[in-house]
C-alpha cells in the first residue's frame, strides 16, 4: 500500500469526479521545500513562528527574523506562506519568557500576549514585510483572536510596520491578513471579521478543546477530546459556509486535515483548503482520490444526522472500508 500511494503522489488530489481539493503543509522548523515536496502541494498553510523561537535563548531579533522568514517565504515562492505570528502560552512556552498559569489555555496566549507585548509584535511584522521584498506569497495569520477588536489592534500595528518601513525607504507591499478561527466566540462573529480580513484558517485542535471543554494534553480527558464530535462538526460546517457566503477563503489546518475521513468530511463542508503535516500528505491525497464529490457530500449528510462521536466513528470507519 505504502508504494502505491508513493506513486500517487505525483498525481493531482482530485476526487474521480474532478472536484480539486488544495493540499498545504504545516511548518515550523525548516521544512524541506524540496521540488518534489512543491510540486505535491499548494503551499505552506501554516508556519508556525513560534516553533523557530522555541530553540533560540532570547527573542530573535528583526534581522535573525528577517532571515528566517525569508528563508521559509524563498523556499516555498511562488507558492503561499501563511504565517502565523508568535502563538505562544497554553502549551507552548519559551524557556526564556516562562508563562505560569493555573489554566493556562484559558490565560495568556496567542494574540493577548504579543498585543500586550506590541513592540514583539512589531519586530515580527517588520521581519516578515522585510522577508517578502519582491516575493509576493506572504499571508500573515493571527491566532487565538477572541474579539473583533484584538483583530483592530493588530491591523493597526500591520499598518504601522508598513508605513514605518516605507519612511526607511523599504519598499513594501501589503499582504493578505487573516484570523484563525479557534475560539469559540469567533463562530459567531464571522460576518465582523470577514469586514476586516481576507481569509480564515480554522484551529480545529484548539477548537475542538474549548467547544468541548477537554484541555488537548491531559491524558485524563484524551477520551473525550475528539474533534469528530457531533458538536465540533457542526461549528466547522457552520463556519465553512458562512465563509462561503462572505466570500472568503477557509483552510483548516489542525490534526483533522491529515486524518482521511475527516478531510473527507472537510472537502465536502465546503473548506477552500487542507493543511497537515508532511507525513499525512499520502494517506490524505489517496482519499481523496478514491472518493467522488458527491459520495462525500452524502457521507457528510449522514454523519450532520448522527448524535454520538461513537456512532460517528462507527460510520466513518464502515464507509471508509468500502473504499479501501
Ligand atoms: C490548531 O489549534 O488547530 C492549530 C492548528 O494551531 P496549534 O495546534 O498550533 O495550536
Ligand atoms: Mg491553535
Amino acid at each position: 500500500l505504502g508504494e502505491l500511494l508513493e506513486h500517487e503522489q505525483d498525481l493531482p488530489s482530485e476526487t474521480p469526479d474532478h472536484y480539486n481539493m488544495p493540499l498545504m503543509v504545516n511548518t515550523g522548523l525548516a521544512v524541506e521545500a524540496s521540488n518534489l515536496l512543491k510540486r505535491r502541494i499548494s503551499g505552506v498553510g501554516l508556519y508556525r513562528t513560534e516553533v523557530p523561537f522555541m530553540i533560540t535563548e532570547r527573542f530573535p531579533g528583526e534581522k535573525e527574523q528577517t532571515r528566517l522568514y525569508r528563508d521559509q517565504l524563498e523556499s516555498f515562492s511562488p507558492l503561499p506562506v501563511v504565517m502565523r505570528t508568535l502563538d505562544i502560552g497554553g502549551d507552548k512556552d519559551l524557556p526564556y519568557f516562562p508563562i505560569d498559569e493555573a489554566n493556562s489555555f484559558l490565560g495568556w496566549r496567542g494574540m493577548r500576549v504579543t498585543l500586550d507585548h506590541p513592540e514583539v509584535l512589531m519586530v515580527q511584522l517588520r521581519a516578515m514585510l522585510k522577508a517578502s521584498h519582491e516575493l509576493d506569497n506572504l499571508y500573515v495569520l493571527f491566532p487565538m483572536i477572541t474579539n473583533v477588536e484584538e483583530v483592530d489592534e493588530a491591523l493597526r500595528l500591520l499598518d504601522r510596520a508598513i508605513v514605518e518601513l516605507k519612511e526607511e525607504g523599504a519598499e513594501v507591499k501589503r499582504p493578505k491578513v487573516g484570523v484563525m478561527i479557534e475560539v469559540p466566540a469567533t463562530i459567531y462573529q464571522m460576518d465582523a471579521l470577514a469586514e476586516r480580513v481576507d481569509f480564515f484558517s480554522v484551529g480545529s485542535n484548539d477548537l475542538t478543546q474549548y467547544l468541548l471543554a477537554v484541555d488537548r494534553n491531559n491524558p485524563r480527558v484524551s477520551d473525550l477530546y475528539d474533534a469528530l464530535h457531533p458538536a465540533v462538526l457542526a461549528a466547522l460546517d457552520e463556519v465553512a459556509r458562512d465563509a462561503k457566503r462572505l466570500e472568503r477563503p477557509v483552510s483548516l489546518c489542525g490534526e483533522l486535515a491529515g486524518d482521511p475521513a475527516g478531510a473527507l468530511l472537510l472537502m465536502a463542508m465546503g473548506f477552500t483548503s487542507l493543511s497537515m503535516n508532511a507525513p499525512s500528505l499520502p494517506k490524505v491525497r489517496a482519499a481523496i482520490r478514491r472518493v467522488p464529490w458527491t459520495d462525500a457530500r452524502k457521507l457528510l449528510g449522514e454523519v450532520l444526522a448522527l448524535a454520538t462521536p461513537t456512532e460517528v466513528h462507527r460510520h466513518l470507519e464502515a464507509r471508509m472500508d468500502e473504499w479501501q
